[in-house]
């Protein structure tokens, strides 16, 4: 089974901003920008070798995002690990331990099925297993 580092999730306060910023830091623009109704999160996406980077701007002031950012600043949101059987792996960590945020994995953005192990298993680093879409 197969666990790989697929994206580094950042929250940022204006998206706009960061989109711009990162733009110039990569010299190449964002391949994709996506909003989460369900989450009230807008994505974008930034291809950088192997991994991604993934900015998360909140769309509502009950944001997930917009929560993180009031508690703990701008930064590193979430670590996303690309695996090839969703279910299988959180069958497997859940045996092993570890809490996930939800049970079930749910749509997310950049066609990805995804789900959150819950920070408090990780060592505080909120961390997603994530499966494409295909
Ligand atoms: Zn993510």
């Amino acid at each position: 089974m197969s666990f790989s580092l697929e994206h580094i999730g950042i929250a940022v306060k204006d998206l706009e901003q960061s989109k711009k910023l990162f733009e110039t830091l990569f010299q190449t623009p964002p391949y994709k920008s996506e909003t989460v109704d369900s989450e009230k999160v807008t994505t974008v996406f930034f291809q950088t070798g192997q991994a991604k980077i993934e900015l998360l701007g909140a769309t509502s002031p009950e944001s997930v995002i917009q929560k993180f950012i009031e508690k703990k600043g701008e930064g590193i949101h979430h670590l996303a690990f690309e695996v090839d059987d969703i279910e299988r792996q959180i069958e497997r960590l859940k045996s092993a331990g570890f809490d996930f945020v939800a049970d079930q994995p749910k749509n997310g953005s950049d066609n990805k099925r995804i789900c959150f192990l819950h920070p408090r298993s990780t060592g505080v680093v909120l961390t997603e297993l994530c499966q494409s879409i295909l």
